[in-house]
């Protein structure tokens, strides 16, 4: 294929894949990202389909116009990706300045050195920009949930190998000239290179997007949104995967429920006591080691998992929860002073199955039921509890 097949080609595809981008975008939150890769893919297009209309030589006012474009499309990519993965990504005031300094940076290279200039300015910027985002997206996959780092690595791989080439136009141009660059092999080679990495890119984004959603969707059905512990549903999962390991360890269930929450309710309101609800919770999951598992069970009421401990460490962690909420200050918009609460905790015996899980979660709520009938802010062990109770 020639050259100016190949950016025809590279021009509509950037066009008509940036108007999907665009429709996709709609579909998400709001900063998600995506529009912005949609209108870089656009502009980028437009930019490639520009070249070929206006032919050589390029008017230099057009010139302008056609790698201003280029730029702020490449900039776009950039600040989406950061938009996508939580990261500040700066508004048009960023733009507006970028494309200001580009101008100024641009008509002086043209200038002083004409074609040289101008092909070296575009390149070194295209190519930068674009092994930045490569960077991003590497280092990206540290804070971002499993399901999203294998498409930020490919993406990282992609904008990377695109970023090589590009940036040794940049380089070589200063020293062979445009013409090696812009005609014969090296051209096919990279403008068929940038059409694969453009059809590969937006299936990478729709790998992405996908991937963000449907771990959304997973972590709504799982989650309490209110605390961000397991719901029940959650919980079923994590115990049922828990038990179906090829060696399962015994599992000390502590069922934990809020002392008198109903008070802080009836005398600060029901906001007050959302905002204990979320403390108590937060408290309670940072006190918990990692291998062990907690769930927003009921209203005020959490069910700790203690995987593979002996009564006495299920003991030492009911305590250590006890203290950690014992120890809150909870500061309740309309409270004059600071709002402290206690919890009570039922220790079950071990459980060894799934086919037990019911019944050593009943000798839990037994074991609660009890530290709450002997005066709350204490721990009942469901083995301490007399035969004729059980
Ligand atoms: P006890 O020490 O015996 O556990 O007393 P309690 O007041 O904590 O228990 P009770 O079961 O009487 O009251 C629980 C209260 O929790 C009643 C309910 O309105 C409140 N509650 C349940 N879910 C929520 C919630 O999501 N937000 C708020 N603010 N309150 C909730
Ligand atoms: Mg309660
Ligand atoms: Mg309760």
């Amino acid at each position: 294929m020639d050259q100016s097949t190949l950016i025809f080609v590279l021009a509509i595809h950037l066009v008509c894949s940036g108007g999907l981008y665009w429709l996709i975008g709609r579909a998400m939150p709001p900063r998600s990202g995506v529009n912005r890769w949609a209108v870089g893919a656009v502009m980028f297009g437009l930019a490639y389909g520009g070249r070929l209309l206006v032919g050589q030589p390029v008017p230099a006012p057009m010139q302008l116009l056609l790698d201003g474009a280029m730029a702020v499309a490449a900039l776009l990519f950039f600040t989406g990706l950061r938009e996508f993965v939580g990261k500040p990504a700066g508004r048009w005031p960023m733009f507006a300045g970028f494309l200001l300094v580009f101008v100024v940076l641009h008509g002086l290279l043209v200038w002083q050195f004409g074609l040289v200039g101008r092909h070296a300015l575009l390149n070194l910027l295209l190519g930068s920009l674009y092994g930045g985002l490569a960077l991003e997206a590497f280092r990206a996959r540290g804070h971002q949930h499993a399901a999203l780092r294998p498409p930020l690595l490919f993406l990282a791989l992609m904008m990377g190998s695109l970023a090589l080439p590009t940036l040794a136009r940049g380089v070589l141009i200063v020293s062979v000239g445009p013409d090696p660059l812009y005609r014969g092999l090296f051209a096919q080679f990279y403008y068929g290179y940038a059409s694969l990495a453009a059809v590969m890119l937006g299936l990478n984004l729709v790998w992405l997007v996908f991937s963000r959603l449907n771990t959304q969707l997973a972590e709504l059905a799982s989650r309490d949104p209110l605390t961000r512990l397991l719901n029940r549903n959650g919980l079923d999962e994590v115990v049922a995967r828990h038990f179906a390991a090829r060696e399962t360890r015994p599992v000390t269930l502590l069922q934990i429920d809020i002392d008198h929450f109903k008070r802080i309710n009836d005398s600060l309101g029901h906001a007050a006591g959302d905002r204990v609800l979320r403390e108590v919770a937060a408290a309670l999951a940072s006190s918990v080691r990692a291998s062990d598992f907690i769930a927003r069970t009921g209203g005020e009421e959490f069910l700790v998992g203690c995987v593979a401990a002996d009564d006495g460490v299920a003991w030492a962690l009911a305590e250590r929860l006890l203290g950690a909420v014992r120890r809150l200050d909870i500061k309740v918009p309309g409270a004059k002073v600071p709002v402290h609460c206690t919890v009570s905790v039922g220790i079950s015996g071990r459980c060894g199955q799934k086919g037990d899980w019911e019944r050593c979660w009943a000798d839990a709520d037994r074991a609660l039921y009890a530290a709450k009938a002997a005066g709350r802010d204490r721990i009942v062990a469901a083995s301490a509890l007399r035969a004729d109770l059980r």
